[in-house]
C-alpha cells in the first residue's frame, strides 16, 4: 500500500498547522507513523488521498452512525444550504430538533445547543456551579469531556495518549476545583464527597467510558452515584457526548437504567457537522441566559445545517430502532470472532464491550479504570493497529479511545477485520 501523497501532504501541512493536525490523537505521535489524510467516505469505508480504501471503526469518533455521506443527509444539507448557512436568529428548525431531542431522551425539558462536546460540557459545569452555589467538580481519572480548563485533570483520549500530566496554561485556581475519582470506586468517590461536604456542584461522568478504550461501569457504581448526588444535593452529569443516541435512542440514561440531572451530547446528534447540546429538567436549565442569568452562547448555535444533519440522523435512529440491535448484534459477532482468534495466541487480553463501543486491551487483568488501562501493552496494541492499517482497517490510533462501529458496516466486512487480525497473530506474536 503507498501513502506517499498523504506523506507530501502530512510535510505540508506541517509547515501551517501545529503538528499538521486540528487535533492532537489524529497526528498518530502515539502509535508513530505518518496519519493517512482521508479524500472521501461512503458507507462502512474510508478513501485516502493515494486512493487505498480502509473499513472504518472510528466514525469520525462516533458521528457516523450510520455509514458515511448517508443520502439522507447529504439531500438534507443540499436542501438547506440553498437557504442559507446562517441566521444569528431563531428557526423553526431548532425547535424542531429541540422538541426531537426531549421525546427521544429522558429526563430533558430543555435543552440548549452548542457546536462541540467541549462547549456542551463546559456549560453544563457552569449551570452546576450557577445552580448549587458551589465551585468544585469532581471527574474521574481517565475520562474526557473536552479540552475546556477544568477538565483537563487526569484526562482520557489524548491527553492520556501523550501522557500529559499537567496542561500549561491552566491556572492552578481551577485545577483546585477540580477533583478527581477513581472510576467504578464507589468507596472513593464517596469519601471525597465527605471530605468536601457542601463544596460539590456537580459530578461529571461518561456513563460508559470510551477515552481510555470501552471501560463498562461495574454494577452499581452508577446508581452509587445516583443516590450520593441525590442525597448531598449535587448535580448528576452524564456526559454522553460518546453514547448519546448510540448505546440507544435515550443513550445511556435509557440502556441503563439510571436518571441524570444533567446531560450533554455531541458526535452522533450532528450527524456529522459540529454540533453539542447539553439539557435537563427545567428546574436546573431555566438558568441559563436568557431565563436565568447563567449566561452561555454562540453566534453560530442552532445553525441550519448542522440542525438539519443532525435532525435527520436522530429521525432515523427514532424511525428504526432496530438500528441499535443490529449494531450491537454485530459488535458482539465481531467480539466473539476477536475473541477466538486472541484466545489462541498464549497472549493476555481483555475486550470491552457496550453495544457499539469496543476496545482490545492486551492485559492479564480486567480493566475497570484508568490504571488497569494505562498498564495494558500499549507497544502491543501499536502494532496491531499499523500491521491492520497497512490492510485497510482503520482502528483509532490509540489504545485508549473506544472504536465505534457504524451500521454501513456487514458482516463480510467484519469477517475480514476479524480475518486480518488473525493473520497479525500467526505473523507477528
Ligand atoms: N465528552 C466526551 C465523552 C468525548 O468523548 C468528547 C470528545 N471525544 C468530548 C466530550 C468533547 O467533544 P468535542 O471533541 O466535540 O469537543
Amino acid at each position: 500500500m503507498s501513502i506517499r501523497k498523504s506523506e507530501r501532504l502530512f510535510k505540508n501541512a506541517q509547515k501551517y498547522i501545529p503538528g499538521g493536525v486540528n487535533s492532537p490523537v489524529r497526528a498518530f505521535k502515539s502509535v508513530g507513523g505518518t496519519p493517512v489524510f482521508m479524500k472521501k467516505a461512503k458507507g462502512a469505508y474510508l478513501y485516502d488521498a493515494d486512493g487505498n480504501k480502509y473499513i472504518d471503526y472510528i466514525a469520525s469518533w462516533g458521528p457516523m452512525i450510520l455509514g458515511h455521506a448517508f443520502p439522507p443527509v447529504v439531500k438534507a444539507i443540499r436542501k438547506y444550504a440553498n437557504l442559507s448557512t446562517s441566521y444569528g436568529t431563531p428557526t423553526e428548525l431548532e425547535v424542531k430538533m429541540a422538541r426531537l431531542i426531549t421525546e427521544m431522551v429522558p429526563n430533558v425539558d430543555l435543552v440548549r445547543m452548542v457546536s462541540s462536546g467541549t462547549e456542551a460540557c463546559m456549560s453544563a459545569i457552569r449551570l452546576a456551579r450557577g445552580y448549587t452555589g458551589r465551585n468544585k467538580i469532581i471527574k474521574f481519572e481517565g475520562h474526557y469531556h473536552g479540552h475546556a480548563d477544568s477538565f483537563l485533570v487526569k484526562a482520557g483520549s489524548g491527553v492520556a495518549t501523550f501522557d500529559i500530566q499537567q496542561v500549561p496554561g491552566v491556572t492552578p485556581g481551577v485545577y483546585a476545583d477540580t477533583l478527581v475519582a477513581v472510576y467504578n470506586d464507589t468507596e472513593g468517590v464517596s469519601e471525597l464527597v465527605r471530605r468536601h461536604k457542601g463544596e460539590i456542584a456537580a459530578i461529571i461522568v461518561e456513563p460508559v467510558a470510551g477515552n481510555m478504550g470501552c471501560v463498562l461501569p461495574k454494577p452499581g457504581f452508577l446508581e452509587h452515584l445516583r443516590q450520593l448526588c441525590t442525597d448531598e444535593d449535587i448535580v448528576l452529569i452524564f456526559d454522553e457526548v460518546m453514547t448519546g443516541f448510540r448505546l440507544a435512542a435515550g443513550g445511556a440514561q435509557e440502556k441503563l437504567g439510571i436518571d441524570a440531572d444533567l446531560v450533554t451530547y455531541g458526535k452522533v446528534i450532528g450527524g456529522g457537522l459540529p454540533v453539542g447540546a447539553f439539557g435537563g429538567r427545567k428546574k436546573i436549565m431555566q438558568h441559563i441566559a436568557p431565563l436565568g442569568s447563567v449566561y452561555q452562547a454562540g453566534t453560530l448555535s442552532g445553525n441550519p445545517l448542522a440542525m438539519i444533519a443532525g435532525y435527520t440522523v436522530l429521525s432515523e435512529l427514532r424511525k428504526h430502532p432496530e438500528i441499535f440491535e443490529e449494531l450491537n448484534q454485530k459488535t458482539a459477532y465481531l467480539r466473539n470472532g476477536i475473541d477466538e482468534v486472541l484466545s489462541k495466541t498464549g497472549r493476555d487480553y481483555r475486550i470491552n464491550r457496550f453495544g457499539s463501543m469496543i476496545s482490545i486491551h492486551f492485559s492479564s487483568e480486567d480493566i475497570n479504570d484508568f490504571s488497569s488501562a494505562s498498564r495494558s501493552d500499549i507497544p502491543l496494541f501499536n502494532k496491531m493497529f499499523h500491521y491492520l492499517l497497512e490492510r485497510g482497517i482503520y482502528l483509532p490510533p490509540s489504545a485508549y479511545e473506544s472504536w465505534f462501529l457504524n451500521n454501513a458496516i456487514n458482516y463480510a466486512d467484519l469477517d475480514e477485520t476479524i480475518g486480518k487480525i488473525a493473520d497479525f497473530c500467526k505473523s507477528e506474536l
